[in-house]
């Protein structure tokens, strides 16, 4: 009888694949995820992590950043631990083994990116850091059940005489099959929302799923209203994102008259916080103007921005006049956690972006996020190691007949359109309002067995979150723009 806790993680983001590797030694781990191990918002980090390790920075600094473009937002507790444990969390990811970019003297070498006072963004193959920092986490698998191309639909509670506890989840394996995994612990690491929006820097699997299961199983959601956008999606028929780094590089935005539109706007230049950045560059291209990013000032640029150097190049773009949009990228809101990821139901987690520690507040600092998948994973799986086993029933696996889905809902393209114009950089009360009615008009209760279907319910569920909330706070704060009405 093998007495571990049986835990299933689902995603495999940094968030999920650490909590996997720290649990895997003493429980009976099984990662779930949408699509394949590397399909994640995480293997695109291009910029690094940010921790407070470079010779003159502090921890003091690196938290008045954070609050500081954080709209004095955080929870100044969970951003202190961020802070504080995330300097040895990445140097324990170093000690097993992970290399990070050094100068020719051995030493870490730090990057600058928007809003922070000092260099201290550690970075791996150039722009290729989320990539090389997850192969690296995973590559230290051994003992976990992995299975790809599993959906997650439901999170499956019941009641106890101590409340609502989660104590599985039901998800449509690659055959399209409807499949039960029952575990003592399920931890969520579904990632943000970005497919939500027509523009994105998000992973095609990065589509909220994660807050609505939560929510339909009864978890608390909050800060919905703080969706993150970046200034520099790369405008062209394959998009990605042009790091804030190369900004730190030296790289200046122009409009397309040749006018350094930063300039004054904040003392911080193209530096200042991304929804200021952002917001600007929207007001240029409401002016009928297009928006670049002149790199022609970066030294090294090819070897340090290897990917993007790459497919500027494929693309045949110019380094001095590279064409931008912001774009959706980083969700601040989520499911509620205290400081071990517990949320308000009994044995269900959340970690990294898909969860809400407000450690970020109103808007999260370049960096801070991949900081935040590595000390929460770590805590998340310390708090289930510290819990009183009460077993769950033996895990049962369920085939259903796929069921013809009847639920109507809008296309993806709809819902694009309709979130970026509504709850997008630049919000109107009577917009979310329009947008509100509208995607009142769909079910999002019942859950379609097929997947495509399910995530469209799960971001009309979502966006009614975001409209809600945006509606509900009528000043500007952070991330949350909004003008009155007129
Ligand atoms: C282009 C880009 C660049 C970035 N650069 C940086 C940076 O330099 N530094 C930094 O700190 N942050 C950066 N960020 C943000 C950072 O990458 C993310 O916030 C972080 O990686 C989130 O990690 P996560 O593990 O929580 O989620 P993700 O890495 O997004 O992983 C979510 C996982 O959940 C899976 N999943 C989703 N729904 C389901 C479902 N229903 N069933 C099963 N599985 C599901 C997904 O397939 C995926 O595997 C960047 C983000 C992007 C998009």
């Amino acid at each position: 009888m093998d007495n571990r806790a049986k835990v299933i993680v689902v995603g495999s983001g940094l968030a999920g694949s650490r909590t996997a590797q720290f649990l895997q030694e003493y429980c009976d781990v099984t990662l779930l995820t949408k699509g394949e191990l590397m399909d994640a918002n995480s293997a695109l980090a291009q910029g690094g992590i940010a921790a407070a390790l470079n010779t003159g920075d502090s921890v003091n600094s690196h938290f008045a950043d954070s609050m500081l473009a954080g709209g004095n937002e955080s929870d100044k507790n969970n951003l202190k631990i961020l802070i504080r444990e995330g300097r040895k969390d990445v140097k324990t990811l170093i000690q097993e083994g992970m290399e990070f970019d050094r100068n020719a003297d051995g030493s870490l070498n730090f990057g600058l990116e928007g809003a922070h006072s000092t260099p201290r963004i550690v970075h791996a193959g150039g722009d290729f850091t989320g990539k090389k920092v997850l192969e690296f986490v995973q590559s230290k698998f051994q003992n976990i059940r992995v299975i790809t191309n599993a959906f997650v639909s439901e999170l499956l509670v019941r009641n106890t005489k101590n409340g609502s506890e989660v104590y599985g989840v039901r998800f449509l394996d690659k055959q399209n099959r409807e499949m039960i995994q029952i575990a003592d612990f399920v931890v969520i690491a579904t990632g943000g929302l970005g497919k939500m929006y027509k523009f994105n820097t998000n992973s095609s699997t990065v589509c909220a799923d994660g807050f609505a299961l939560a929510k339909r199983a009864g978890a608390k959601l909050r800060d919905m209203e703080f969706v993150q956008f970046h200034p520099t999606l790369l405008k062209s028929t394959t998009p990605i994102l042009i790091s804030e780094a190369v900004r730190g590089a030296g790289a200046k935005l122009v409009n397309s008259d040749g006018d350094y539109f930063m300039k004054n706007k904040h003392k911080y230049e193209d530096l200042a916080p991304r929804d200021i950045v952002s917001r600007e560059i929207t007001r240029e291209i409401t002016l009928g103007k297009d928006v670049f990013l002149d790199a022609s000032a970066c030294a090294n640029f090819e070897k340090r921005f290897p990917f993007i150097a790459q497919k500027l190049k494929e693309n045949d773009i110019r380094r001095d006049r590279i064409p931008i949009i912001p774009a959706a990228h980083f969700f601040m809101g989520g499911v509620t956690v205290d400081s071990t990821g517990r949320s308000n139901l009994r044995n269900l987690y959340a970690v990294g972006e898909v969860a809400s520690t407000r450690a970020h507040g109103a808007n999260r600092l370049a960096s801070n996020s991949l900081l935040e998948c590595l000390v929460f994973s770590r805590r998340v799986a310390q708090d289930i190691l510290s819990r009183k086993l009460n077993h769950n029933p033996e895990q049962i696996e369920a085939i259903r007949a796929t069921e013809t889905s009847q639920i109507h809902v809008p296309s993806l393209m709809q819902i694009q359109e309709k979130a970026s114009c509504s709850i997008g950089i630049i919000k109107k009360q009577a917009k979310l309002r329009d947008f509100m009615n509208w995607l009142s008009k769909f079910d999002t209760q019942k859950i379609s067995t097929s997947k495509e279907i399910n995530e469209l319910e799960n971001l009309v569920l979502v966006a009614r979150e975001i409209c809600a909330a945006s509606l509900k706070r009528s000043t500007s704060l952070g991330a949350h723009y909004i003008e009155v009405d007129v």
